[in-house]
């Protein structure tokens, strides 16, 4: 029997968690003004609902969505789950479309799940290979993390500047976060992360450098743990189309009523990290390694977008009902392709989980191409879902009336009269679908659905980087030399060192 007590921790509903962001006081920017508290600002607010949703999905369902802790021995969510075997990996993928259906927006909750999952390998073979005791500090900060059952959020991406230059050449080093200086209890940082997801909702944030660095950008190479309530950091808000329909106060306009997406800049000025939260200091040749691993984790959670894709594709059924269309051949026809496209992001994600293999530290890690396979699709799949969904909707999608219309008392009669479909089906609940459609494929979420999906966990040429790296057509060519009959078919074991990659994942057996 699965052992599925409930979470017994501080945190434990949605309605904990929400408490829990009150009152912190943290420096955070929107709209050229400074937010008193985010929790009851109508913009970030849905943001908060979605996050909220991953700690009631584990009192829904602990099977799903929590698991029981390692290092504490108490249930906790699985988003603080280090994974121990191929079958972890693979409940991360379900867990994620299912909160992906039930919020239709980013829940903000794996970036931070990755980069953990990233670091107790790295931070083990670091250790390994220079006696530093780093992997025993992130593992006491986990156990931290696991008693509170916090939010960690992962930040890695920099501004970046003049990318024609490595870090240390950058006119302004703070383009890329750094270290400013070194005290005998740990370091102070600055610079600033762009575009990270979730973190005014989180509780914690782990820093991490963003690509390859090079002996002279030592500085960079910094890994460490810090409170997002931190003193020196500010937060500004991203901009989302559509957003300041939230201030509006309706609930039609914003298409998905509750739930919504989290992007900020993080400014960090000066800021303290002390030593038993540091997890890399100045070990460039590692940082590579920490941004692959982690991109190979996050490269497969993108199936998330999976469960956007089964919203959009209800929603889009839903109208050409409603239109009174759903009996067209062809419409069906396009809904058979939204779910055949959708459905190509899953099977590659999933595939990529369920192909995890173990690390040296223990920690199970997917499958690198499949994982680059599956968000490469993520780039391009959900646009096409997007196009086929606004192609169903009918040109409504763009052009109707607002809900402040609707309400009116002379103008609403006229538009419940006129935007009736079919007459089974209440006028106000098609304007509603009509809005979800536009909010996932133009609107608020399609910051979620569709940019995200673009430029997440890496643009598109970084995954055909890690594609074109891990092809083995070495191997590839011996197989046609074979069958054209060139050279002797070869044994699988003459080819070892090229068999070592993709190629021998693809042919070993689940074992036991
Ligand atoms: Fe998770 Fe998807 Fe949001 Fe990334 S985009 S944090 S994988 S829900
Ligand atoms: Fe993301």
């Amino acid at each position: 029997m699965p052992d599925t007590a409930p979470i017994n921790a501080p945190l434990r509903s949605g309605d904990d968690y929400i408490a829990s962001l009150r009152g912190r006081g943290l420096t955070v920017w929107l709209g050229g003004e400074q937010v008193d508290e985010p929790v009851d600002h109508p913009v970030i607010r849905p943001s908060i609902n979605a996050l909220a949703k991953t700690y009631d999905l584990a009192v829904a369902h602990p099977e799903l969505a929590s698991v029981v802790s390692p290092f504490t021995g108490e249930r906790v969510s699985r988003f603080l789950h280090v994974c121990l075997s191929a079958e972890d990996l693979v409940k991360q993928n379900k867990m994620q479309r299912r909160l992906g259906q039930l919020t239709g927006t980013c829940f903000q909750r794996c970036v931070g799940m990755d980069a953990f999952n990233a670091l107790y390998s790295v931070t083990f073979d670091m250790d390994a290979d220079a006696g530093t005791d780093y992997h025993a500090r992130l593992k006491a900060f986990l156990t931290t993390m696991h008693r509170g059952n916090f939010v960690v959020g992962g930040a890695m991406t920099d501004m970046k500047g003049d990318r024609g230059k490595p870090p240390h050449q950058q006119a302004d080093p703070d383009l890329y976060v750094h270290v400013t200086r070194r005290t005998d209890d740990g370091v102070y940082i600055s610079g600033a992360k762009a575009h990270q997801t979730g973190c005014i909702n989180s509780h914690w944030m782990v820093v991490m450098p963003g690509q390859r660095l090079g002996d002279a950008d030592k500085d960079f190479a910094i890994c460490g743990a810090v409170p997002v309530t931190a003193e020196g950091i500010t937060y500004i808000y991203g901009r989302q189309s559509c957003d300041s329909r939230a201030m509006e106060g309706g609930s039609i306009d914003v298409g998905n009523a509750n739930y919504g997406g989290q992007e900020a800049m993080v400014i960090f000025d000066e800021v303290f990290i002390p030593n038993e939260h540091i997890f890399m200091d100045g070990e460039v040749g590692h940082a590579a390694t920490l941004v692959q691993r982690f991109t190979t984790y996050h490269r497969r959670s993108y199936v998330c977008k999976t469960g956007l894709g089964d919203a959009l594709c209800g929603a889009a059924a839903q109208i050409a009902e409603m239109n009174g269309a759903d009996k067209a051949k062809h419409v069906q026809d396009k809904l058979v392709e939204i779910t055949h496209l959708n459905e190509t992001i899953y099977g590659t994600g999933i595939a990529s989980s369920y192909q995890g293999h173990a690390t040296d530290s223990g920690a199970y890690i997917c499958d690198d191409m499949l994982a680059n396979v599956c968000k490469h699709h993520v780039t391009k799949l959900p646009y096409e879902i997007a196009r086929l969904s606004q192609d169903l909707a009918g040109g409504l999608v763009a052009t109707m009336p607002s809900e402040a219309d609707l309400n009116h008392p002379e103008i609403g009669k006229l538009l419940r009269k006129y935007l009736k479909g079919r007459d089974d089906f209440d006028t106000v609940e098609r304007m509603r679908i009509l809005r979800l459609i536009e909010n996932l494929t133009m609107g608020r979420n399609a910051v979620g659905y569709l940019t995200e999906s673009m430029h997440g966990a890496g643009s598109p040429q970084a995954q055909r980087i890690e594609i074109g790296r891990a092809m083995q057509l070495e191997y590839k060519k011996r197989l046609a030399r074979a069958l054209s009959g060139v050279e002797a078919e070869c044994d699988p074991s003459e080819v070892a060192e090229e068999m070592s990659g993709y190629m021998a994942r693809v042919f070993k057996l689940p074992t036991a």
